[in-house]
């Protein structure tokens, strides 16, 4: 049978061998398959004609009939450009192209029959279109008077030609391939029960819609079964976990526990972090393998949380370990938890990849007798020469890096899976974590510890310099620290590390009285350490530094974060930086520098900063802004911003409707048996055959 999954697009009439490296390599299409399911991000409406003595320079696209009168070339060099003066009877229209002069006058005729498609403007007293589309009536077969098609293309496609309207072409060669209707994808249950079109009408109307109802349908069919096979993919997962793995049961708080607990806990617990901590030692004494997620906004006390988990393995004979995502971190992690373990005779060490030789070895000797009892570390943790005796829980720092996949391979340094804490700082909107994490389990700490002031955001223009001077002495006076952070360039790093010196020489410059550090991703880790452990002594008052702080440092004293050029941060970013102060028991601030010119979304991020300190909103509110595959670290995370059509930014109700469709559609269904599903399990086994990001979880 005829499988579009398998079938090379370069045999579709007009793509060819070269075309089709080129859709392999800048859009990822291979088969039949992909090409079907490259989807327009647009459509315009060409159902209708326009009159040209209807048109005003303020409407988007139009479409005309009429007859060129006559040809006309103005200008030279630069300037020179091709006019064809338009009517259709109503007026006259001035056609204009500034390239393919000579196309055009070879293509084109005066006194013939044209439809004419594009986005009218005025200039002077006349109307004109600048390179429109133009069809001769009588061929105008293509998506003639329906909704036309755009699809994205990248540069290099379109110096091939490769353009939106030759993509729209060859999607009609690609249909006509397809002598028999495909088959369908989901059961006819599910189709009927949720008022689906079926797929072949689907496929072609998100491409051809002639009705604003059949792009409607098609869509809500597309994005219900793309949402509907990612819900089911992790449900599976989730199940066969089940079945498959028991978990270690710790059956016993012990002395490891309880003497941590009255000797050596410096303050109580906040409700939330106890309810959290009630929570894990539920799942772990079940015998099933905890997979949780644990979100709690900066500052809201999560490493007090997993040393309490990891202590609870320690009890139970097992080994724990740590991983956060970057050295700084995972350094910082190992000393509040040396600290905190101070006294009490427990093994703990830090691994990651600047560590080497016969400290390594040593570590990895001790790992494997099991003297080690809590590892901490980074990503060199995953690494296969990494072996425990007993390994009993892992807890996964700012999990918003590890994506499911990398979770997974945890798994085999254990015998049993050891339970598994994600923990993350950046709040995750529901639909992302539903999609991302969907086979975790969630705890939230949404209480800080008492105490804390709220910190307050300010908004400053960045030529009111003086004002914000007086008050950063003002701090200063009083005993306070100041953040001074600057944005990171990833496209220019020169440009970065300049912007830094000069602020750095100006903050010197400004404040003769004070001493100042400078800290940048730049230096070598020692020299970091050194200026950063300065800055945490005292001994200095301001520090300048890049985005390097964003995770780790904990300088309670420091009550200011000034953040240079906000307008280049994200969000969550300003988030996370702002989370850096209100550590202590003063009042904190937090000071947004921009330039007087903003654009419009750069206003709303500042806005919400300004407005609100609850890390969930300002998630929702990023997502909203930028979409899923900007959100921070997401690049690696795969699934979610594989999405083709669905968004889940927008479409967070059909992802809950559409988990309880597949969770009921699993229950009914555990072992993939039913005649009636064979279609929906097949399609799976398709999806997880061709996406990489699907087949790593099985
Ligand atoms: P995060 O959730 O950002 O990882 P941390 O675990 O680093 O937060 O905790 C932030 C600060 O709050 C630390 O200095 C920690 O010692 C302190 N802290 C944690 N829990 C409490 C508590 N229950 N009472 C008072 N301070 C706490
Ligand atoms: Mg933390």
């Amino acid at each position: 049978m005829f499988d579009i999954t398998t079938f090379d697009i370069k045999y579709v009439p007009g793509i060819g061998p070269q075309r089709a490296a080129l859709l392999n390599k800048e859009l990822k299409i291979y088969s039949l398959y992909d090409f079907l399911y490259y989807f327009p991000y647009k459509y315009v409406d060409r159902s209708h004609l326009y009159k040209i003595s209807e048109i005003d320079g303020n409407m988007p696209f139009i479409q005309l009939k009429g007859q060129i009168l006559s040809f006309e070339t103005l200008g030279e060099g630069r300037t020179r450009r091709l006019i064809a003066h338009f009517t259709d009877g109503t007026g006259i229209i001035d056609l204009v192209w500034f390239q393919g002069i000579k196309y055009i006058l070879n293509s084109y005729k005066a006194r013939q029959d044209y439809i004419v498609f594009g986005k009218p403007s005025v200039f002077g007293q006349r109307i004109n279109v600048a390179h429109p589309d133009i069809d001769k009536v009588d061929d105008l077969t293509l998506s003639s008077m329906g909704m036309q098609p755009f699809y994205n293309t990248t540069e290099r496609m379109k110096r091939s030609n490769l353009t939106s309207y030759m993509i729209e072409k060859l999607m009609h060669n690609a249909f006509n391939l397809l002598k028999e209707p495909l088959e369908e994808t989901l059961s006819n249950r599910i189709i009927e029960k949720n008022k689906l079109i079926g797929i072949n009408d689907a496929l072609r109307f998100i491409h051809f819609p002639q009705t604003p109802a059949q792009l409607r349908n098609a869509r809500y069919r597309l994005k219900f079964e793309e949402l509907f096979f990612v819900q089911l993919n992790i449900l599976r997962y989730v199940r066969d976990r089940q079945k498959k793995y028991l978990g270690y049961r710790f059956n016993r708080v012990g002395k490891i526990f309880n003497t941590f607990y009255q000797k050596n806990l410096p303050f109580q617990l906040t409700n939330a972090q106890m309810r959290v901590v009630r929570e894990i030692r539920d799942d772990t004494r079940s015998g099933r393998q905890m997979n949780r997620l644990l979100q709690g906004d900066v500052g809201s006390g999560k490493t007090l949380v997993a040393l309490l988990a990891m202590l609870l393995a320690l009890d139970n004979g097992f080994q724990a370990c740590i991983i956060a995502p970057t050295e700084i971190l995972a350094a910082q992690h190992y000393e509040t938890i040396s600290k905190l373990l101070f006294g009490m005779d427990i093994q703990v060490e830090l691994l990651m990849g600047s560590v080497k030789g016969k400290e390594r070895e040593q570590i990895l000797r001790d790992l494997q007798t099991g003297d080690v009892k809590i590892l901490i570390g980074t990503h060199a943790i995953f690494e296969d020469t990494v072996n425990f005796s007993k390994l009993g829980i892992v807890i996964i720092d700012e999990q918003h890096r590890f994506g499911v996949a990398q979770r997974a391979r945890m798994w085999t340094k254990s015998a049993c899976p050891p339970h598994i804490l994600v923990m993350t700082a950046t709040p995750i909107p529901r639909t992302l974590a539903m999609t991302l994490y969907g086979d975790l389990d969630v705890s939230i700490i949404d209480e800080l510890p008492p105490g804390r002031k709220p910190v307050k955001t300010i908004h400053v223009f960045d030529n009111h310099r003086n004002s914000l001077c007086n008050f950063i002495r003002g701090q200063i006076k009083s005993g306070r620290q100041v953040y001074m952070v600057y944005p990171l360039i990833k496209e220019n790093e020169k440009l970065a590390l300049k912007n830094l010196e000069d602020g750095y020489e100006r903050v010197c410059k400004e404040f003769p009285e004070y001493k100042v550090c400078k800290v940048h991703g730049k230096l070598k880790p020692k020299e970091k350490d050194t200026e950063m452990q300065r800055f945490v002594n005292g001994e200095t008052q301001i520090m300048v530094a890049t985005t390097v702080i964003e995770v780790g440092v904990n300088v309670p004293n420091a009550s200011v974060m000034v953040i240079e050029n906000a307008e280049r941060f994200g969000l969550s970013q300003l988030h996370q930086l702002r989370g850096r102060v209100g550590r202590g028991a003063d009042q904190s601030y937090c000071v947004l520098v921009t330039s007087y010119k903003l654009s419009e979304d750069t206003r709303k991020r500042i806005e919400i900063m300004v407005q609100t300190n609850d890390g969930f909103e300002i998630a929702e509110a990023d997502l909203k802004l930028r979409g899923p595959g900007d959100l921070k670290g997401t690049q690696q995370s795969g699934i979610a911003f594989d999405l083709k059509i669905a968004d889940l930014s927008h479409d967070g109700q059909l992802l809950q409707y559409v988990r309880d469709v597949a969770e009921v559609f699993i229950d009914e269904d555990p072992n993939a048996t039913l005649p009636e599903n064979r279609v929906v399990w097949k399609q799976l086994a398709a999806m997880r055959k061709t996406n990489v990001n699907w087949s790593v979880i099985s």
